[in-house]
């Protein structure tokens, strides 16, 4: 293994372009352009004169039309893998189940879906029942992508696609570490415009740089802007919204709980908490980074753990036999480093792994852990796992809970149903039981955070429309015959005390009251 050069994205790099290497070899992979607030604005434009087209598309004709794009993703499945793990320095097979396979799934669940989710939705009215209300969802215009680094194909081009199925434009700010990932796939998408004229080539735009163009996206024009990312630029990124007026979607980071019950499957639970803390060098949003085990289960599954790790084999992610890469980023390294040093000083044990060889960390597991330290608190973002044993579920949960952040959590129990009920209890936007970290490849359910790890969510139907502007509109379907409503001028006495008697026998504790009850009204 080799201890490798900084690379552009490690602030060492120029001022105008980025310059992109191998995470694991250091080779020179490529460069792209540090674009201004200008070209922002220019790629907002184009995206815009392109969507006035596509959003008067019915929403069967545009599903029908990005087929064409899936079609060239899954036909360039291997040669977009191998790029994400080129530049990612994750394994190729997690390049490719874990970024590749999870968008072509969505697409082809989108496709399908889409009209029926995006269809006129009548409301059922109450006390106005002489009217007919719909709601009718239209696209919002450009949607701005800022993504992350660490799933550089699935998260941006993901969000993207959804948006384009609501009839918007995209313009995709990737990460200024992982910007060749997202122009393959601008390449592709603007292959696929030539098979299918629907499409259009400005319908998806990429615009590279560091943070000051992601900050430009944001004030760009853009209808929206869907972020994935840390909490302090997601909160950045609502500032700039908030003053733009614009809705936006915060996908953030996380310190995920799992908690494990004394009856447990050990097998399973092993496994599971080993991928869900190990995959993509423990560089997921998802990770696994703490485990409440109940103490009688905690030596057992401790050790198997780390039985488990240390037949991890860590390389060259091209190599299809490797299980563990590179770190993508550099800085992710000393942070990773900096909270294990903490662990260790405060008394916690390093049972395998330890310190990185240059950009390969090993997978870290750690026990006779307290909760409350930083470990438990802090977002490493790298391949570290605490074990921390409890004495009870109560105590587990409430450790679970103290966190300021609340993406995923995890149970693992031998009876599903007690797992449901304790995973009822946790704050986290999704909780799994018995599994680990791959919900977001669930496209029909929501991805999203609770408390610091973020606001709205991507994936599901909600998703979809919350990509869409929604119109409400209303009209009368009985009684058209009616020269004016009740409540109109004039006001009188009489009509006063109509309403007022109205109240009273509609909501007092009545007789008509208690009917409307019987009925469900
Ligand atoms: P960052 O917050 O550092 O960056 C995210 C994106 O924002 C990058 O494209 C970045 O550009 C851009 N950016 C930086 N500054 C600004 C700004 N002022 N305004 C607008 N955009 C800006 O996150 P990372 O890329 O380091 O990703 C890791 C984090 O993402 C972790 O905390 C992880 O948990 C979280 N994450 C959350 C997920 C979720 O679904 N909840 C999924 C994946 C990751 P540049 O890179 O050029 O600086």
């Amino acid at each position: 293994m080799v201890a490798l050069a900084q690379t552009s994205n490690d602030a060492t790099g120029f001022i105008d372009k980025l310059v992109i290497h191998s995470p694991s070899t250091g080779d020179l992979l490529g460069e792209a352009p540090v674009m201004d607030a200008d070209e922002v604005k220019a790629a907002v434009a184009r995206a815009r004169k392109a969507q006035a087209a596509w959003g008067a598309l019915s929403v069967k004709e545009r599903c029908s039309a990005l087929r064409a794009f899936r079609h060239k993703v899954a036909q360039h499945a291997d040669d977009l893998a191998r790029a994400v793990s080129t530049e990612n320095g994750k394994p190729v097979q997690e390049a490719l189940t874990h970024d590749i396979l999870p968008f072509c799934d969505l697409m082809a669940y989108f496709e399908s879906r889409a009209p029926k989710i995006l269809a006129p939705q009548t409301i059922s009215l109450h006390l106005m029942m002489q009217r007919r209300s719909y709601l009718h969802c239209i696209p919002r215009g450009v949607i701005g992508i800022i993504g992350p680094w660490n799933f550089p194909f699935s998260i941006p081009v993901g969000d993207a696609v959804m948006a384009l199925f609501a009839g918007n434009a995209t313009v995709i700010k990737p990460s200024e570490v992982t910007p060749l990932i997202a122009l393959k796939a601008k390449a592709l998408w603007d292959e696929a415009c030539k098979d299918e004229p629907r499409l259009h080539p400005d319908l998806m735009q990429i615009v590279t740089g560091r943070g000051l163009t992601g900050a430009a996206v944001c004030t760009s024009g853009v209808n929206q802007v869907m972020f994935t990312g840390s909490v302090p630029t997601g909160k950045k990124v609502a500032v700039a919204c908030a003053e733009q007026l614009i809705p936006c979607v915060l996908e953030l980071g996380g310190i995920n709980p799992a908690i494990v019950t004394a009856d447990a499957d050990l097998e399973r639970t092993a496994h599971a908490i080993l991928w869900g803390a190990f995959a993509n060098s423990g560089q997921v949003c998802a990770s696994i980074s703490r485990v409440y085990v109940a103490r009688p289960l905690a030596e057992k599954l401790t050790a198997r753990v780390v039985e488990l790790a240390g037949g991890l084999v860590q390389g060259d992610p091209l190599d299809p036999d490797i299980e563990l890469g590179a770190m993508t980023f550099l800085p992710q390294i000393a942070i990773g480093e900096a909270i294990l040093a903490d662990t260790i000083a405060q008394g916690g044990r390093v049972r395998c792994g330890g310190t990185p060889n240059g950009r390969f960390f090993p997978p870290t597991v750690l026990d006779n852990v307290e909760h409350g330290w930083k470990i438990t608190q802090d977002e490493s973002f790298s391949p570290l796992l605490a074990f921390i044993a409890v004495d009870d579920v109560e105590t587990a949960i409430r450790y679970a809970n103290d966190s300021d952040k609340g993406l995923m959590a995890y149970v693992f129990a031998g009876d599903e149903e007690q797992g449901a009920r304790i995973a009822e209890r946790l704050e986290a936007g999704t909780t799994m039981v018995n599994n680990a970290i791959d919900s977001h490849g669930a496209p029909g359910t929501p991805w999203q955070g609770m408390k610091q790890s973020g606001l709205g969510q991507v994936h599901s139907a909600q998703g979809l429309r919350d990509l869409c502007q929604v119109r409400h509109v209303q009209t009368r379907s009985w009684l058209p015959w009616m020269s004016k409503e009740l409540w109109w001028y004039p006001y009188s006495p009489k009509v006063y005390g109509a309403f007022l008697k109205g109240v009273k026998a509609l909501w007092g504790g009545g007789v008509l009251d208690r009917v409307l009850r019987a009925v469900g009204k």
